[in-house]
């Protein structure tokens, strides 16, 4: 009978042995899957902008050249394609290193006040060309800390505005609230009244290279990737990311931070009500 035990034993053995081989291969066949399709979404990017640039180039060379108006402004162009370029391979970078866990956070105590008012400075000019208002609903010199890796957030905050100027009205406006939420936490919103996400399209946004409408977002020159990268950065910190959307009426985009233990009620704004 010790036989016939050993023999159950080595069965059942070889039978565990062959299921997590199962799951391996399973694994790895998702992750061959996600791979290609990255590779095939990449490769899909880059292919626009390249032809866009070669298209030019091959303008000049097939004489374009002699004209100094032309070669110029072909030249700009060029380089306008080259441009939007290396913003997609930084972008990819980004997202490479994210997904692969590897973003090292820099924590700091920081005024998320005047990081907003900086993109504000930043994109005032962008916004202007479509005659969108940026509103900040509080007064710029009551600061409030929070504790966070600054450049990170200053590149939330700026993606999340430049959408609300892309997808926003010609002379809409985008406006940016912070809010204390419970306990330590701060809530900021970017809010635009411009042409919204209809409901079936809210689960994906935040998926690479996802866009709501294809062409008309590629003609707004953004890679696809701004809302995952985000979304990562905003899980990185333990945070959270929430958008509500009404097609044909606006989005709101909103994250939380966390407050700064060192001066815990500087700028509160529920502190001035109470
Ligand atoms: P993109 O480079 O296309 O802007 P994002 O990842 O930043 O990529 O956004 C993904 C898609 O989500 C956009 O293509 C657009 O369809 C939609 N979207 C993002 N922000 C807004 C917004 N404020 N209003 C309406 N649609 C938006």
């Amino acid at each position: 009978s010790q036989v016939t035990t050993d023999m159950a034993s080595l069965t059942r053995e070889v039978e565990r042995f062959a299921e997590y081989n199962k799951l391996e291969i399973e694994t790895l066949k998702v992750r061959e899957a996600y791979r290609k399709e990255f590779m095939g979404n990449v490769s899909h990017e880059l292919k626009t902008p390249l032809f866009t640039v070669q298209g030019y180039i091959l303008t000049l060379l097939d004489g374009a050249i002699k004209d100094k108006a032309v070669r110029k402004k072909y030249l700009q162009r060029a380089n306008k394609g080259v441009e939007r370029l290396i913003y997609i391979v930084k972008d990819l970078d980004m997202i490479t290193k994210l997904e692969a866990g590897e973003l090292h956070l820099d924590l700091e105590d920081f005024n998320i006040v005047e990081l907003i008012q900086n993109s504000f400075d930043l994109l005032e000019m962008k916004a202007a060309k479509k005659n969108i208002t940026l509103v900040f609903d509080m007064p710029y010199d009551r600061p409030v800390m929070v504790r966070a890796d600054r450049d990170r957030i200053q590149q939330v905050v700026s993606n999340l505005i430049v959408n609300s100027i892309k997808y926003g009205k010609k002379g809409g406006t985008t406006e940016v609230s912070i809010e204390n939420l419970i306990k330590n936490k701060v809530i900021v919103r970017i809010t635009d009244n411009g042409e919204g996400i209809e409901k079936e399209n809210i689960p994906r946004l935040f998926e690479r290279f996802y866009r709501v409408d294809k062409s008309g977002s590629r003609k707004e020159g953004g890679s696809g990737l701004g809302l995952s990268i985000v979304k990562h950065i905003i899980e990185a910190h333990n945070e959270k990311i929430y958008v509500e959307s009404v097609f044909g009426v606006g989005s709101e985009f909103s994250f939380t931070l966390e407050k700064s233990k060192k001066t815990p009620e500087v700028g509160n704004k529920s502190k001035v009500s109470k």
